[in-house]
């Protein structure tokens, strides 16, 4: 057992490293699914970035050949320290895994506690959503009467928050959709960190503005329940499904109706509190169809996006705000 233990810095740097040399293969593969369209030419980017993180910092200072050459030295010093400290420390981080275990399931059953952590200064957006960054931005609640968020894990570590006045809009939106689509349990995506800025994998969501809503789907004349069996890390909490132009993923099938009285129920809580709806993003032929719909007429007037963009926008739909 022993000598497997002290094998283990060896062979987890060798897997390290035979994920970055496929780096540029796996880029490939992001780029060719469905979510992606035409994005081939910028595989490049996802492999700089794969590139970039894992010989973190030293990416940006040494040239593509050497970053081939360090990074198994890299990850071999990593996991050797790693493993040392760990050996030391063995009492500390098994009390450690215990009180972590403890936390998250606590912060699971009381996802609120978190809340009382945050100050009451009034959230400040600056720039714009693709170069901008927010002061004081609020967490919306991890989950409420009609909706949840796709991910506990990325909740806990802080991707949904926004400025207050966005939070207010958006669980105003939901209670309205307990009246008008009262079976719909909504599922809420991505937003933004604490402070703004960059916010990988996408390119805006910068100043506390910007949210990603989840589709709200159906099987049949039945309502997809959401829940983390439905949206887990296999389809990319949901950002991996993929649709046809009729909106359909195998027995799947985009609920348009609701997106339609979702994004009315967002503009009127916007308006409510102080903002406008700036930019909707949804893939234009799934567009079409939703304002085709009874409800869908209401919304023709929303600042869809013209110019087609990189990820498809089809598993979720993509909502600027800004002030009034
Ligand atoms: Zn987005």
């Amino acid at each position: 057992m022993k000598s497997i233990s002290k094998r283990i810095p060896f062979l987890l740097a060798i897997c390290v490293t035979v994920f970055f040399i496929m780096a540029p293969f796996i880029a490939k593969w992001i780029a060719l699914h469905p979510s992606f369209k035409g994005a081939l030419s910028q595989a490049h980017l996802i492999t700089d970035f794969i590139h970039n993180i894992l010989i973190y910092p030293f990416g940006q200072w040494v040239k593509s050949a050497w970053k081939y050459a360090i990074v198994f030295p890299y990850w071999f010093l990593v996991f050797s320290l790693l493993s040392i400290l760990i050996s030391k420390t063995k009492k500390i981080w098994k009390w450690g895994f215990i009180i972590s275990l403890c936390l998250y399931l606590f912060l699971f059953i009381f996802p609120n506690t978190l809340l009382w952590f945050e100050n009451n200064n009034q959230s400040i957006s600056k720039g714009s959503v693709s170069n901008g960054s927010v002061k004081y931005a609020k967490r919306i609640p991890l989950r409420g009467d009609n909706y949840t968020t796709y991910s506990f894990t990325c909740y806990l570590l802080g991707r949904t928050f926004v400025h207050e006045k966005v939070r207010d809009a958006t669980l105003e939106a939901y209670e309205i959709c307990e009246k008008t689509c009262p079976k719909t349990k909504f599922l809420l995506g991505e937003t933004g960190t604490k402070h703004g800025g960059r916010f990988l994998p996408h390119r805006t969501h910068r100043n506390g503005m910007s949210i990603d809503f989840m589709t709200p789907l159906k099987k049949g004349n039945k309502k997809v329940g959401l829940s983390y069996w439905n949206y887990n890390v296999f389809n990319l909490f949901g950002f991996g499904f993929g649709f046809d132009d009729q909106g359909k993923s195998g027995k799947r099938e985009i609920d348009f109706e609701v997106v339609a009285l979702h994004l009315q129920a967002l503009e009127k809580a916007a308006k409510k509190n102080g903002l406008r709806i700036k930019k909707v993003i949804f893939y234009p032929k799934l567009r079409n169809k939703l304002l085709a719909t009874k409800e869908g007429e209401k919304i023709k007037h929303l600042p869809f996006t013209k110019n087609p963009v990189i990820v498809k926008h089809d598993d979720h739909y993509h909502v600027d705000f800004a002030p009034l």
